[in-house]
Order: C-alpha cells, then sequence, then structure tokens
C-alpha cells in the first residue's frame, strides 16, 4: 500500500507536499470542515481534519492566520507599507 519508507514529517509536509497524503504520498486526500482555534500565544490557527482514501491515515492540517486583505469601510488609514 505505502511507497514511503517513512512518514512524511510535518514541516516538511507544509512546506512541499501539501495535498498528498504524509503516510503513503498519494494524493487522494480529504479535508473536512475547518474550525479556528487558539494556537501559541498571539497566534490564530485554522485546524482541518483530514483522510486518506488509499490508506488508514488521519491527521490535522494547521493553517496560521498571517494578515487581512481586500479592506473596505475602514474609517481609519492604513499606515503606508502595511498592506502586503
Ligand atoms: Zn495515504
Amino acid at each position: 500500500m505505502s511507497e514511503l519508507k517513512e512518514a512524511i514529517p510535518p514541516k516538511k509536509y507544509a512546506k512541499e507536499f501539501y495535498g498528498n497524503c504524509p503516510n503513503c504520498g498519494c494524493g487522494q486526500v480529504e479535508g473536512k470542515n475547518i474550525d479556528i482555534a487558539s494556537g501559541d500565544v498571539g497566534i490564530t490557527e485554522m485546524h482541518q481534519p483530514m483522510t486518506c482514501t488509499e490508506c488508514p491515515a488521519v491527521w490535522t492540517d494547521i493553517y496560521v492566520l498571517d494578515r487581512y486583505q481586500n479592506p473596505e469601510g475602514f474609517t481609519n488609514p492604513i499606515p503606508a507599507g502595511d498592506l502586503l
């Protein structure tokens, strides 16, 4: 069933293998509903339960809030250079 000799480490998965199963490496993965959660202090995370359709693996993908974009209706100016 598995083509990998060992699981893809969590950080490597996030950078290079997003969309693939970290256990078997296939691209047949499914995500469930995303929940917003508090992570470490000052970090807001979204957690998405994931499953693989090719092997028994289940895991949670973690997304970290980075910034906002497309502001509308603001009554205060946004400092120049702060909208990337
Ligand atoms: Zn798998």
